[in-house]
């Protein structure tokens, strides 16, 4: 029996992943804005940094793995850019390099953050906000999708997912973080069907985009699909996967870019 956090507990895949971990007998510490162990608004610095220290304080620092599932998904609003790269680029990145040394601990303890298929098959995506993202300039970034008008929500959604497969792919190898038996890895979903998918069904311009992109096997992904994928990168099946990005998306990714690898 292992001690894992996730974030974005309350809601789709999140949730989903919990179940699992709950039905496997391990102890969970979830974190999300409402109905969580942890109630935390990670799109605020204070937030998060409340959320790293009453996760340590609730697992006597020492965890066995994380998921990090809290994520905003692009919708109408001036506020929007910048909501999204507070949730899911700092709340994902400012939380696991406070909870480093915790995982540390255990010696091989497993990391999968969600990250998205997005940020591959998204055309136009702005280099100059991931690389911001990468150095820590939140400002630098919303600046980047300003030129977006009305797009620039999906702009930041996609940058945020860009930067946070890098920051993963960047991290996982890092001798402070692999040596120390970390194993630092990513899922991308496609369209999966979850509340995040069912309000951008629900917005006309996003609606039209999602049921446009080509989804080879059909339909949505089911959440408890996905999150049989993550259980499987928390086991030791992991041990020697270090900072892969696992595409599940219906064969979109491949649709898009069969030969591009
Ligand atoms: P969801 O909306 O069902 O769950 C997201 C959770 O994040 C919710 O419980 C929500 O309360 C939490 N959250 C949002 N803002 C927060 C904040 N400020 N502080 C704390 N918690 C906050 O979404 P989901 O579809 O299960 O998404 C999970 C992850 O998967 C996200 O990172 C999302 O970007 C990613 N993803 C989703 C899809 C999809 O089609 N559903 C596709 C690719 C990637």
């Amino acid at each position: 029996m292992g001690t894992y956090v996730v974030t974005g507990s309350a809601s789709g895949m999140g949730a989903a992943v919990v179940d699992r971990l709950r039905a496997a007998h391990h102890r969970v510490i979830t974190v999300d804005i409402d109905d969580a162990d942890v109630v935390a608004d990670l799109s605020t610095a204070a937030g998060r940094r409340g959320a790293v220290e009453k996760v340590l304080a609730a697992a006597d620092g020492r965890l066995d793995g994380a998921v990090l599932a809290a994520g905003l998904g692009p919708a109408p609003g001036r506020d929007r850019p910048s909501l999204i790269t507070q949730v899911n680029y700092f709340g994902v990145v400012e939380l696991l390099e406070g909870w480093r040394d915790a995982l540390a601990a255990t010696g091989a303890a497993k990391v999968v953050v969600f990250a998205s298929n997005s940020a591959t098959t998204m055309p136009m995506i702005p280099g100059r906000a991931v690389t911001a993202l990468l150095d820590g300039d939140a400002e630098r970034a919303l600046k980047a999708y300003r030129l977006f008008g009305k797009n620039a929500p999906t702009m930041a959604y996609g940058a945020s997912k860009v930067a946070l497969s890098r920051w993963v792919r960047r991290r996982a190898v890092d001798p402070s973080w692999v040596d120390a038996g970390i194993r630092l890895n990513a899922i991308a979903p496609g369209a999966v069907m979850t509340p995040l998918l069912e309000r951008q069904l629900a917005t006309p311009g996003e609606a039209r985009a999602i049921r446009s992109f080509p989804v080879p096997a059909g339909g949505f992904g089911d959440p408890g699909l996905l999150a049989d994928w993550v259980i499987h990168m928390l086991s030791p099946a992991a041990d020697f996967m270090v900072g892969s990005v696992v595409v599940v998306d219906g064969g979109t990714d491949a649709w898009f870019r069969a030969d591009d690898w």
